[in-house]
């Protein structure tokens, strides 16, 4: 069974993709909290950061790296912006298939909700 995000990368549900490589690729959260909102979300699925491994390293570091590169692209990474990673349920997490979600273009309350 494919993820929700898997179906998204190979273009069997649509999205607005502004970003693709090899390893991740980003996607217009469809239901935006944010002038701006993007998710990064690696190809090879990783359920959720609560069950990350040491062979995760490299792609994680990755997903961030991308993160900046969409917030500055976006024009976000000079204002402000936030990377969140919701693992489980107390969390929020809706999809079982990590993602960064890059959230910006308002001020962001702290602490999250
Ligand atoms: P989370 O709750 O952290 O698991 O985040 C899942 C995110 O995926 C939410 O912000 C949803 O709005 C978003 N989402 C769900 N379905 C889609 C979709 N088809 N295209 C884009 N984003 C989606």
């Amino acid at each position: 069974m494919k993820t929700l995000f898997q179906k998204i990368a190979d273009r069997e549900i649509p999205s607005k993709m502004v970003y693709e490589d090899d390893q991740c690729f980003a996607i217009e959260d469809i239901n935006p909290q944010a002038p701006v909102h993007i998710l990064v979300i690696p190809k090879r699925v990783i359920v959720r950061l609560g069950e990350v491994s040491a062979e995760d390293s490299a792609l994680l570091g990755h997903l961030l790296v991308v993160a900046g590169q969409v917030a500055r692209e976006r024009g976000v990474a000079a204002s402000g912006f936030r990377a969140v990673i919701n693992s489980g349920a107390d969390a929020g997490e809706t999809v079982p298939h990590l993602h960064v979600h890059v959230v910006g273009g308002r001020a962001l309350g702290w602490p999250p909700g």
